[in-house]
């Protein structure tokens, strides 16, 4: 039998929207740095490798987004694997310190193309796109988001979900237009309508994202907590200390609510590392609690990576996988998170999203405490 096991190619397209980013920060002119930043996020977002884009005489399709000097770059990324362009723009620029710092920032972030060629490669141990039942991050106009509930199940259902949490900030993330709890009743009847319109079809769960705090507290009382259906925790403060915060993190699994560790570090590609923990002491934690760790898909995020996330699996965690959509457009990102599993090897089994919603449910409703592997 062949060894199955992650198999990374070279992710062609992260490898040029990683340059031009590089190129955009040895800008000096605002403008000019708008335009490289938007040509790799161009490039992030294609849903096919350059490689296949160029046409056996050398000529290629043309790109939205991208101009004569990125055009220039992306030839001498596909000539010869680097770009002495760009290079030379990061020597002449003032902040050489500061872009290096950057590129060590976009460690294990997978390009579209990447994800869609993860997702068709029947090589890979861990779950298909036809296994995953239902999105538990996501965010509607009731926070930060931009979609109504009812838009939310309908592109649920799109995509064939059975089921799915909206998960708002709670309302100690003002910044991100945290909820009260009198808005979270309202949500509450609107999500009970969407349920009654769709029947057996699909059921909406009304989660919460609730924010972890410096100490590792959520902004959320007990009995709050418990009038939601699933309880996420996310860090969003802290996320740029270089100091250990492992304490913070235990205390946020420990909470009984919690269900789901969402986007564990908090990085941002290129701009941010997030948290800094001892993440196998957090593991084996969430592990023994049966809390999930999460993988968001969000393409700036993509937290966990496969990486930690193999060590997650060896320490015996569930996982969640989600989108943390802000639009229904962004409900794809949950591919960048299943892409991120097949390359850790993580069973379906382990996957809360890829159980029925009995076993969901089942899972939801018993105190972290009881929760045993
Ligand atoms: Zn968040």
């Amino acid at each position: 039998m062949a060894v199955q096991g992650p198999r990374i190619y070279a992710d062609v397209n992260a490898v040029v929207g990683g340059y031009l980013r590089d190129l955009a920060f040895a800008q000096s002119s605002q403008q000019k740095m708008f335009g490289y930043k938007r040509a790799a996020a161009a490039i992030f977002a294609l849903d096919t490798p350059l490689t296949d884009l160029i046409g056996p005489d050398g000529a290629w399709p043309k790109i939205a987004g991208i101009g004569p000097g990125s055009a220039r770059v992306i030839r001498e990324v596909l000539e010869t694997g680097g770009s002495p362009t760009v290079e030379q723009a990061i020597e002449a620029s003032n902040r050489p310190a500061d872009i290096q710092r950057r590129r060590q920032l976009r460690r294990h972030f997978l390009s579209r193309a990447e994800v869609r060629r993860i997702l068709s490669d029947p090589s890979f141990a861990g779950p298909t796109i036809e296994q995953y039942l239902g999105d538990l991050q996501m965010h509607s106009e009731w926070s930060d988001g931009s979609s109504t509930v009812q838009d939310i199940a309908d592109a649920c259902l799109e995509r064939g979900y059975q089921y799915s949490a909206v998960t708002d900030h709670s309302y100690g993330l003002k910044i991100a237009g945290g909820m009260s709890m009198a808005e979270a009743l309202q949500q509450r009847n609107a999500i009970d309508a969407v349920n009654a319109r769709c029947g057996h079809q699909f059921r909406l769960l009304q989660g919460i994202e609730a924010n972890i705090d410096a100490a590792g507290q959520l902004d959320l009382t007990d009995d709050q907590a418990a009038t939601f259906d699933v309880v996420l925790a996310a860090p969003h403060s802290r996320l740029r200390r270089s100091e250990d915060q492992t304490d913070r993190m235990l205390s946020a699994v420990a909470h009984q609510a919690v269900r789901i560790l969402a986007h564990p570090r908090g990085r941002i590609t290129g701009s941010r590392a997030g948290v800094i923990a001892d993440w196998n002491a957090v593991f084996a934690a969430a592990a023994e609690r049966n809390v999930a760790i999460e993988i968001d898909g969000d393409p700036a995020r993509q937290d966990l990576d496969h990486t930690l996330a193999a060590s997650a699996l060896a320490a015996g965690c569930l996982f969640a996988l989600d989108s943390d959509a802000h639009t229904t457009t962004q409900l794809s990102y949950a591919e960048t998170a299943l892409a991120h599993a097949r390359l850790a090897g993580i069973p379906a089994e382990r996957i809360v999203n890829c159980w029925p919603l009995d076993r969901l449910l089942g899972w939801l409703a018993t105190p972290s405490s009881e929760r045993r592997p």
